[in-house]
């Protein structure tokens, strides 16, 4: 039995939650989900955009799944806060074709991995004189920590080439420290006995022209947190866009999955929204889980819908309500 901290937040969020938790309902698997709440509307009933008792409850989970939520502008934002007090230090994103989606490639699958928890973001942010400067913290321990989940991530997907992102020619420093931890940690991993695991590195102004110039040169991308931020999202327009587009937040013992996408008070209410972001982060939580094979079932029949193109969102150039293309989803589920 699987404890999951759910937190739908607003606008679209609680739509696609409520498609995502529909499809992993039609599992063999034992889930008990707790809804704990953050954002705007939580906010404005409760003062805080993320209370205590929602971090506390995604701290004792075995993972949390986020929805979206809108921004209060002046306040904490809840996702920042919940990487942070949960230590999820490495945001995965995968950047991969699916079917009957229109998308520039159709043929891509690699993975972007990215420092979440220092560099730019680190926010530390000072006002001057002249303006206000940002410090870009770059530390020996993250930067080791990161390359280890790049080169396991490498592992696990049967990836063979990790590929660090950097811009150590004009940042001498931090990402001097960076660059020599990736190195360090890709020893490790290209000398193993037997290994076929390759690397290398690039300025990330080159790797952002080869993203969209050559990008079947990418398996596994390993960078710093704002670079990471801009390519990731860079990836997302390569493959079909932001509904398409799904996200994990790992740490040491836990992990939080959410689409890309925010909470599109354009579309909210509608019952519109693409659920495949929130699903494909569901499925990346079922591989955290370790449950793999339930997780291949689910992308299976997710791809088979996109294939099908009978019941797809708007977005997709379809007609389908959110719940329409999440029901097509399981049923394909139940006849498997
Ligand atoms: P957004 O991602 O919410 O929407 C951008 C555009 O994409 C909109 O036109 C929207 O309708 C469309 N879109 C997004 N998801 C879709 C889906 N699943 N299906 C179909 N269309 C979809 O970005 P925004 O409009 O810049 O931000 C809205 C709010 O969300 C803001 O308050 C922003 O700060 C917040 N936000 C939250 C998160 C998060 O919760 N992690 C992430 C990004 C933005």
């Amino acid at each position: 039995m699987y404890k999951i901290t759910v937190i739908p937040g607003d606008g679209i969020g609680p739509e696609v939650m409520e498609a995502a938790l529909h499809v992993l309902e039609a599992l063999p698997i034992e889930f008990e989900f707790q809804e704990s709440r953050a954002g705007n509307a939580c906010f404005h009933e409760t003062g805080t955009t993320i209370p205590d008792e929602t971090i506390k409850a995604a701290k004792n989970s075995d993972a949390t799944l986020f929805g979206a939520v809108t921004t209060v502008p002046g306040q904490k934002s809840a996702i920042i806060t919940l990487r942070k007090e949960m230590g999820l230090y490495a945001n995965l994103r995968p950047v991969k074709s699916y079917p009957g989606v229109n998308s520039i490639y159709s043929d891509l699958d690699f993975l972007i991995v990215r420092e979440n928890s220092e560099g730019l973001y680190s926010g530390i942010e000072n006002e001057t004189e002249e303006g206000a400067t940002a410090l870009r913290v770059i530390t020996r321990k993250a930067s080791e920590r990161i390359s280890e989940v790049a080169f396991n991530q490498a592992l696990k997907l049967g990836k063979t080439k990790v590929t660090a992102v950097h811009k150590a020619n004009v940042l001498k420093k931090t990402d001097g420290v960076f660059r020599q931890a990736f190195w360090e940690v890709a020893q490790k991993y290209t000398e193993m006995d037997a290994s076929d695991m390759d690397a290398d590195e690039l300025y990330v102004d080159a790797a952002a022209m080869f993203m969209v110039q050559d990008p079947h040169r990418f398996q596994v991308m390993v960078t710093t947190n704002l670079f990471g931020d801009i390519l990731s999202d860079e990836g997302a327009g390569l493959v079909g866009g932001l509904g398409m587009a799904p996200s994990a937040n790992i740490g040491d013992n836990n992990g939080l999955f959410e689409p890309v996408h925010g909470s599109a008070p354009d579309i909210a209410g509608s019952g519109v929204a693409n659920p495949a972001g929130m699903i494909l982060s569901a499925i990346l939580m079922l591989q955290f889980l370790e449950e793999h094979q339930e997780a291949f079932k689910l992308e299976q029949a997710l791809l088979k819908v996109l294939k099908q193109g009978k019941y797809l969102t708007v977005d997709l150039g379809g007609t389908a309500t959110t719940m329409e293309m999440a029901h097509a989803v399981r049923e394909i589920l139940n006849e498997s």
